[in-house]
């Protein structure tokens, strides 16, 4: 299990997930063990999705979940034998709490009651990870991806117009996709991007009757801006009956920290818990806010049709075994988060195919999602396609988000030892049942 290897490693998008598996990366290499070379590709910042240019937050609001879920955390490596708490002592260097360390404010973090940390800071803090391993970092916009003999051929558009090409042993995609999609063009149906666009310029039109579509963590950052502006009420329209608060009890944080029990629940199981614990829900913090506000109600529905009227927009909303109702508002914020499977529209006719042949059929959210094996990879495709933000249904519900990045790291980067020779881990079956512990 010793020795460099020369095999390369893309990731697109330089947020957490990419921040996670470089620095992995990057002790496991300083430590003499096998691993790929990380290459991230990001057109904006290293954190730019947590920073106003990236069009999800304006960099102000709150991390949901606590800042000391971070680039390493659980630190609890396994899968590396031996050397498992050499990994994890090495890592420490890297958490949150060296990073203020670092800054001269972990006292004054401490004092305050450690509180979550703005966007804008987590994005520092990715920052501040990627200068102290020099990540390879590409700037540019990944643009397209094919297949050539064998390696991922990734296309990158830089800034300025110039282009490169890129090859790839593995390929790992993370993010939502654009901020820019909305349900319907109209100037008073805002996509999230333009939504902080114009919040941060203090240039949202006055409402009287606004709707902020969508249950999740994007909804809940844009209706908590919302509501510092000119607004009379805010409906949030969800498909759930109600809006659900993130559980954070010992024992749903549990599941999302430490995934070896994921395996064991049945799929309806899955689902249940990632209802009620994720997907569609608030972080306690938005909801305190939004239950001591008069001016906030929920809309139970899916947005089916939105047309144009007069003085406004007409909604309908279409809920299962009830008639479809409308509602009309004056202004729309679509809310309802990225795309899981934006970037299979980067992939060319040849990647296309070769993931369908992966998949047994077309390409569809559901056969991706029963389709992700433990190393977080897409089972049954060569070259290997990472897909964290797709893996919470099959293998634990905390790999799409920020709860369990160490873990994340390890599965992806992970060798495995059969019969004495050193192999890529892409079957739980042959995972040596002697490394976890
Ligand atoms: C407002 C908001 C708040 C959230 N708060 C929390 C929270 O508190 N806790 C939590 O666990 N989760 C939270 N989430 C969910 C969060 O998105 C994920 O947990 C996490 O950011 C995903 O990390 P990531 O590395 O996959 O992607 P991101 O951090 O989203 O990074 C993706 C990167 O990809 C880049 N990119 C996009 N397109 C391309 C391209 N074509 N080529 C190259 N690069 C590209 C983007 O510029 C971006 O930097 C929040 C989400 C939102 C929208």
């Amino acid at each position: 299990m010793t020795g460099a290897t020369t095999d390369r490693l893309i990731v697109v998008g330089a947020g957490p997930k990419a921040i996670a598996v470089a620095v992995k990366a990057f002790v496991l290499a300083g430590l003499g063990l096998r691993t790929p070379q990380v290459t991230v590709i990001e057109p904006n910042a290293v954190g730019g999705n947590w920073l106003e240019s990236g069009g999800w937050t304006n960099g102000r609001h709150r991390l949901g979940t606590s800042p000391e879920k971070d680039a390493g955390f659980p630190y609890h490596s396994t899968a590396f034998g031996g050397r498992n708490a050499e990994i994890n002592d090495r890592m420490r260097a890297f958490s949150w709490n060296a990073f203020l360390i670092d800054r001269g404010t972990y006292a004054e973090w401490i004092d305050r009651g450690r509180p979550s940390p703005q966007h804008h800071l987590w994005a520092s803090y990715l920052g501040w990870i990627a200068r102290k391993i020099d990540l390879d970092l590409v700037r540019g916009r990944v643009e397209s991806v094919g297949v050539d003999d064998g390696r991922w051929a990734v296309r990158v558009i830089a800034a300025d117009g110039r282009l490169a090409d890129l090859a790839a042993d593995r390929l790992m995609m993370t993010g939502p996709g654009s901020s820019e999609r909305t349900l319907a063009d109209h100037p008073r149906v805002l996509s999230v991007a333009e939504f902080w666009r114009l919040a941060a310029r203090s240039e949202l039109p006055s409402s009287s009757r606004a709707a902020v579509i969508g249950g999740g963590e994007t909804a809940g950052s844009a209706l908590d801006e919302l509501l510092h502006h000119d607004v009379l009420t805010v409906s949030v329209i969800s498909p759930n009956a109600t809006i659900y608060t993130r559980g954070e009890s010992y024992f749903e944080n549990s599941l999302y920290s430490n995934p070896v029990k994921w395996r064991s629940l049945s799929l309806a199981e899955r689902r249940d818990v990632v209802r009620r614990t994720d997907r569609g829900v608030f972080s306690v913090r938005v909801q305190e806010t939004l239950l001591a506000d008069e001016r906030v109600a929920h809309l139970q529905g899916r947005v089916t049709r939105i047309v144009p009227e007069a003085d406004g927009l007409a909604l309908t909303l279409h809920n299962e075994l009830r008639p479809d109702q409308t509602h009309a508002f004056d202004l729309v914020i679509d809310a309802t988060g990225g795309d899981p499977l934006w970037f299979f529209e980067m992939f060319d006719q040849g990647a296309t195919d070769l993931a369908e042949l992966a998949l047994g059929g077309p390409i569809s959210q559901s056969r991706v999602e029963s389709s992700i094996g433990y190393d977080l990879a897409l089972e049954n495709l060569e070259p290997p396609l990472y897909l964290p933000n797709l893996a919470g249904l099959a293998q634990g519900p905390g790999f799409p988000n920020l709860s369990s990045l160490g873990e994340l790291s390890d599965r992806v980067l992970a060798p495995v030892s059969v019969g004495g020779v050193t192999q890529e881990l892409r079957d739980p079956a042959h995972f040596p049942t002697t490394a976890r512990t």
